[in-house]
């Protein structure tokens, strides 16, 4: 009956030494019921759609079945909470099932989320709540679909049991696929056990999975620290360029291989204000919107300082690597950023001029709550037509802002000697139209939760798929909420 290679698994963290991890099978539901799987990524990783969606495949997704290969573990790790030090968190609520190699030869790792308690809960059910976990689905599809990169969501499978929280609320299981679930915190379990030889294989088998031409450089560790220093200082750029707050960007929930991670109480900018804080729990604002850039770096030096036994036998020598390699994240923070913004306004080349000119314009917007996605779809249009800067003036309180920087922006379009449908073509690519809108998420949500209606699920996946295409039979969901989104809130870990 059991069906052999319904996923053909391939483990390659289950083989590390024990105190990496604790073995344990996920705990079995009450009622399974699979709400969506995601046809196309169960493809891409080789898997059957039509297996993952009968008995078995469903069974598997909810954690009342192990296939066989899998070989289910809790990972251990540390990290950096709001700035404190916890020396133990770990997998408390998720269980990984294994790894397979996808169809483009990518290892990925295949997570269950909210699949019951382990050693690592500490007071934690070990569970995760329905609305959560469609949150992750729709955010982390969205991203993918921007092109950022990110965990993905293979399916999420309603339990059939209330998990209590302020009340009682049904519960589900998310099932996630990650280049891997290894996190900075990983990083300072090691270390914060003094254990060199546990940091030491941990960080070669993160160079061989992630940064293979780490291995042949000269000094492979310092190679390592680097590409995640690039990759993050890439990633956080990509995230200011479309809004998006991640909220909780503790050291735990910061991936070494370069991807967003971690979905809880993050959300995206509808009005501009880089100090937007949504989590209800980030009362000084550490996790606000512009603050991003500095925290990932705050965290990428607690990850080199995990580092500094491998880097050099002599410490002062280490230090002095780890500051070099860390000194290389503002430029290529700069880069990214700029040269990502100088786009958004259709400039190829960013010159420290047209850097000012897109910082002036992020000022007028933030003096004028102007919508970040509307304002820079807006001016995909406007520099095709200047007929079309009538709907972007009017996203400013005070219109005459935009008319200012629009006419410096208009001679240095000229100056650049841009085709104005090339460049409003070009911005379209990078401008997206439609984000997972705040109120459409909560509007999703209540409808899965209360009525258990899952169509405006279904409506938001659709459009979220192409998101730099117009779909004018979809603009509700391009829609601002009223009054800007001001005082919204979300909610971590629940
Ligand atoms: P997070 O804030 O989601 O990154 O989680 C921080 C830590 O709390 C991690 O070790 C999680 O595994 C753990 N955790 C979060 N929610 C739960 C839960 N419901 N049960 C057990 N552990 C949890
Ligand atoms: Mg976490
Ligand atoms: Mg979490």
């Amino acid at each position: 009956e059991a069906t052999t290679d319904a996923i053909r698994f391939d483990n390659s963290y289950a083989r590390l030494p024990d105190r990496f991890f604790a073995r344990l099978a996920p705990t079995p539901v009450a009622g399974p019921r699979l709400l969506r799987l995601n046809q196309g990524l169960a493809r891409e990783l080789g898997l059957d759609p039509g297996w993952l969606a009968g008995p078995e495949g469903v069974a598997a997704l909810a954690g009342n079945r192990v296939v066989e290969g899998s070989e289910p573990l809790a990972a251990a790790y540390a990290g950096h909470q709001f700035g404190n030090f916890v020396p133990q968190l770990g997998d408390g609520r998720a269980i990984l099932l294994g790894e397979v190699v996808d169809r483009h030869g990518r290892r990925r790792d295949i997570q269950l989320k909210g699949s019951g308690p382990t050693p690592f809960s500490r007071r934690g059910d070990g569970r995760a709540a329905l609305g959560p976990v469609l949150r992750e689905y729709v955010v982390s599809e969205a991203m993918a679909a921007l092109g950022i990169p990110t965990t993905r969501a293979l399916a999420a499978v309603a339990t059939g049991e209330r998990v209590v929280r302020e009340t009682f609320l049904p519960g589900a299981v998310l099932t996630r696929v990650a280049a891997s679930h290894i996190r900075v915190g990983t990083f300072q379990f090691f270390a914060a056990r003094g254990d060199t030889e546990g940091l030491r294989a941990l960080a070669d088998h993160v160079v061989a999975r992630h940064y293979p031409e780490a291995a042949e450089a000269e000094k492979p560790y310092r190679a390592l620290l680097d590409g995640v220093v690039d990759r993050q200082a890439d990633l956080v750029a990509r995230w200011l360029l479309v809004g998006f707050v991640h909220g909780v960007m503790n050291t735990d929930n910061m991936s070494v291989a370069g991807e967003t991670i971690d979905y809880g109480p993050c959300a995206f900018l509808d009005a501009y204000d880089p100090r937007t804080v949504y989590s209800s729990i980030d009362a000084h604002g550490r996790y606000a919107y512009g603050n991003q850039p500095r925290i990932a770096l705050w965290n990428l030096t607690r990850l080199a300082e995990t580092l500094l036994p491998l880097l050099a036998a002599d410490e002062s020598e280490a230090v002095a690597e780890a500051e070099a390699v860390l000194g290389g994240f503002g430029a290529r923070f700069e880069a990214a950023y700029h040269g990502g913004l100088a786009r958004k306004i259709g400039l190829d080349a960013a010159t420290p001029e047209d850097a000012e000119l897109a910082n002036d314009l992020l000022k007028a917007m933030a003096g004028n709550q102007a919508d970040f996605t509307l304002t820079f779809r807006g001016l995909c249009a406007a520099a095709g037509d200047p007929a079309a800067d009538a709907a972007v003036r009017d996203l400013f309180v005070d219109p005459t802002a935009y008319d200012a920087w629009a006419a410096r922006w208009r001679q240095r379009l000229a100056e650049a000697g841009r085709d104005p449908a090339e460049a409003a073509a070009a911005m379209r690519a990078v401008n997206p139209a439609f984000i997972p809108r705040n109120h459409r998420v909560e509007e999703m949500i209540a409808a899965a939760v209360e009525r258990d209606d899952l169509a405006p699920l279904d409506g938001l996946m659709a459009v979220l798929s192409r998101p730099y295409d117009d779909q004018p039979e979809n603009a509700r969901y391009a829609e601002a909420p009223d009054g800007g989104g001001v005082g919204y809130r979300t909610f971590c870990g629940t």
